[in-house]
């Protein structure tokens, strides 16, 4: 058993103690593991995850190493051979040669009858085959082409629940695992597919601290019920809710002032009227509930805003992936003091020359987007998440390290900074998770010593040691 440990502080670079009892750490005794060789860093915190989501995956196949349509093709045909049904996930079509999205009649030559699904890495897209229509039976309306088999937004979770209503699918706490072991120990929940039961809650908070949001539909249910307190606790766990104001640039959603730059005539969608969410935001001051909204595209981030100046001082309102910005809007939320929740790895995905967003966006657009460093200097915190694409924390603090605009990058202590204090403090833990001294959750990690200014040294990082509430957890995968 480890009483205490011996380290040096990153961001100050000197020697610290710190002992570990009861799952929290404490004053330092005498005996102490050294760690001093290491980089000891508190445990991540995953400010916008969609951990049920994920563990419920598990039974999904994962197809963000396929590395083309034909390559997809060939293994959805292969995996029919013993299974009457294919459900994948993560398809990222910018990534391929074919670069365009496979449609329901190819699909269909290689899947005869049987169903199948494929969901965008964004989760705002989905492609479903023929037998999949019929099996659900489900109407033209839902598509936003028919013809190619294509769905997109709330009737993508739709279509998912209508298919997982038939088959039994619980969270998979091994899959839950496999996130701890990348060295998160709490995540918020921005919404799954299926509202999880308290049963499974609870289940789940055994392994990690997760704080659940709720979706666009429970706000309006609250309202016309009045107001009940007890949603937002459970088990001590604070609780807010998410709404969904535009989509994503993958699937040309995202809400744009100016148009796509590989589909002019595309300006992508703004999903709740200005109004609506006035309503919602007043709402929510009567709650004195906290609002997570996603917000990518530029437009889309103009309406939220402009909506959060009906917001109540206090109640830490966020704005979900922020990523095209504009100098005002910074300036405007730093003034409302609205927190900036970001995926740094999606600069690593998708930011870079040639990638998804210059081919939707053009470069002088896409290279502006994310500038984390000057909303950081401007609103002096960002809470980083994964959204699970992918979930590996070390690979976001890459993507922080190697922004397009060498400006825009932000120091390995910094991200370390995001992805913990500063995530913390967007979920209401500021006093409990995210930083290693006395009084707070003995959850942290030690990498390998490497060289913390090259951001490949970081992404490859080892983890070494990994505490979770005081108690030594298993690295290996
Ligand atoms: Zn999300």
């Amino acid at each position: 058993m480890v009483l205490g440990i011996e380290f040096i502080d990153i961001r100050t670079n000197e020697r610290q103690a710190l002992g570990i009892r009861k799952g929290f750490f404490t004053s330092p005794p005498g005996k102490r593991l050294d760690l001093t060789r290491n980089i000891v860093i508190p445990a991540f915190i995953d400010a916008h995850s969609h951990v049920i989501n994920y563990t419920m995956k598990a039974n999904w196949i994962d197809l963000s190493n396929v590395k083309s349509k034909r390559a997809l093709l060939n293994m959805i045909q292969e995996t029919l051979n013993s299974r009457n049904l294919f459900l994948g996930y993560n398809f990222d079509e910018s990534t391929w040669s074919e670069r365009e999205f496979p449609t329901r009649r190819e699909v269909d030559e290689v899947s005869g009858n049987k169903p199948v699904l494929l969901l965008r890495i964004d989760g705002h897209l989905a492609v479903v085959n023929s037998g999949l229509i019929e099996k659900l039976k489900l109407p033209e309306n839902m598509f936003k082409d028919f013809g190619n088999g294509i769905i997109v937004e709330d009737n993508v979770y739709i279509v998912i629940r209508k298919l997982l209503s038939k088959r039994k699918l619980g969270p998979s706490i091994k899959a839950l695992q496999s996130l701890l072991k990348l060295g998160i120990a709490a995540s918020a929940d921005m919404g799954s597919i299926v509202e999880p039961s308290d049963k499974i809650k609870k289940k789940l908070s055994r392994c990690m601290e997760v704080y659940f949001y709720y979706c666009l539909e429970s706000i309006e249910r609250q309202i016309q019920e009045g107001l009940d307190k007890t949603m937002f606790k459970y088990g001590g766990i604070i609780t807010g809710f998410k709404l969904i104001a535009d989509g994503s640039i993958g699937a040309k959603t995202a809400y744009l002032f100016e148009p796509y730059s590989d589909d002019p005539s595309c300006r992508g969608l703004l999903l709740i009227p200005e109004e609506h969410l006035e309503e919602l935001i007043k709402a929510a001051n009567r709650l004195e509930a906290q609002l997570a909204i996603h917000a990518i595209g530029d437009a889309a981030i103009d309406v939220v805003l402009n909506a959060y100046r009906w917001a109540k001082p206090g109640l830490r309102h966020r704005i979900e992936h922020f990523e095209m910005p504009h100098d005002d809007h910074i300036d405007k939320l730093a003034k409302c003091h609205i927190i900036p929740s970001m995926q740094p790895n999606f600069i690593a995905n998708w930011q870079q020359r040639g990638g998804l967003y210059e081919q939707r966006l053009g470069w002088e657009r896409a290279k502006r987007m994310n500038p984390l460093a000057t909303i950081l200097a401007k609103a002096g915190l960002i809470a980083f998440g994964s959204d699970n694409m992918p979930s590996d924390p070390l690979y976001g603090i890459y993507g922080a390290m190697t922004h397009p605009i060498e400006s825009e990058r932000l120091r390995f202590a910094e991200a370390v900074q995001c992805y913990t204090t500063h995530a913390a403090y967007s979920i209401f833990a500021e006093n409990k998770l995210g930083e290693l001294r006395e009084g707070y959750v003995a959850s942290f990690l030690a990498l390998e010593s490497v060289d913390i200014h090259n951001p490949k040294e970081v992404r490859n990082a080892r983890i070494q040691q990994l505490f979770v509430r005081g108690k030594k957890i298993s690295c290996q995968a």
